[in-house]
């Protein structure tokens, strides 16, 4: 019986403290009006190709601390927490001089990862529209031409930044690349789908190895989403 009991005191106190350090991660984030937005699937949902703990830490801590600095920013500078994401990295030159550097630097880290976490998935078994892919083949080549080149911009990125394919509002594709947490919102540009060649974003599962995680990435691209977000760059309704 007392092991029993204790066996579950412990569980219980176990089930608290994930509790607590859950409530915890989100309480040190300042109020303000910047949120960290939820994955939509479990940390371990892109296991085979992104391991869990990269999944935990990249949105918990990287994505996190994006937020906790925009809303640290926020209370000087209230515009930032009223104004649509894109429109402020399409002027960030005229953010406020003391705050430019590092407001940019984190708007761009929130938009990029806000949209790299929607355009995951497991499974990953579904395949771009035949709108889409008639994009893809006029623009770029085809499919494999796009991964092909996709991946080879990826390892070409020098120490950390983005690969990204752009949609413009004729539906036009571009494959772009960008350092740091630079995006091509900055240039007034949309962003249809992009990858994180940041270290953080595959060094315990590959290390070193940037072009097999950016080989293994594709079995997670969401082509459901992916193609909503390029109905809406068609409709003008694209936004991060
Ligand atoms: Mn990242």
């Amino acid at each position: 019986m007392v092991h029993s009991n204790r066996r579950q005191f412990l569980a219980g106190t176990a089930a608290s403290f994930a509790t607590l350090a859950m409530g915890r991660a989100y309480a040190q984030a300042p109020e303000g009006p910047f949120k960290l937005p939820p994955l939509g699937y479990a940390y371990d949902a892109l296991d085979a190709n992104i391991d869990a703990k990269t999944m935990e830490t990249h949105h918990l801590r990287h994505h996190g601390a994006f937020i906790t600095n925009l809303n640290n920013f926020a209370k000087d500078t209230p515009a930032l927490g009223t104004t649509p994401v894109q429109d402020l990295l399409a002027k960030w030159q005229e953010l406020p001089e003391a705050i430019r550097t590092g407001a940019k630097n984190n708007l761009g880290g929130h938009a990029n990862h806000s949209m790299f976490w929607q355009i995951m998935a497991p499974g990953g078994a579904n395949t771009p529209d035949s709108d889409l892919k008639a994009a893809i083949d006029r623009d770029l080549g085809g499919f494999d031409k796009m991964k092909a080149d996709f991946n080879g911009a990826g390892g070409r990125v020098f120490g950390s930044g983005w690969v990204f394919v752009t949609v413009t509002k004729d539906g036009k594709l571009a494959l772009v690349s960008r350092p740091n947490q630079d995006t091509p919102l900055m240039d007034g540009q949309r962003v249809l789908f992009g990858n994180d060649v940041w270290e953080h974003a595959y060094y315990l599962k590959y290390q070193n190895r940037r072009a097999e995680y950016l080989a293994s990435w594709w079995n997670v691209a969401n082509w459901s989403v992916i193609g909503a977000r390029y109905a809406a760059a068609k409709a003008g309704t694209l936004t991060i």
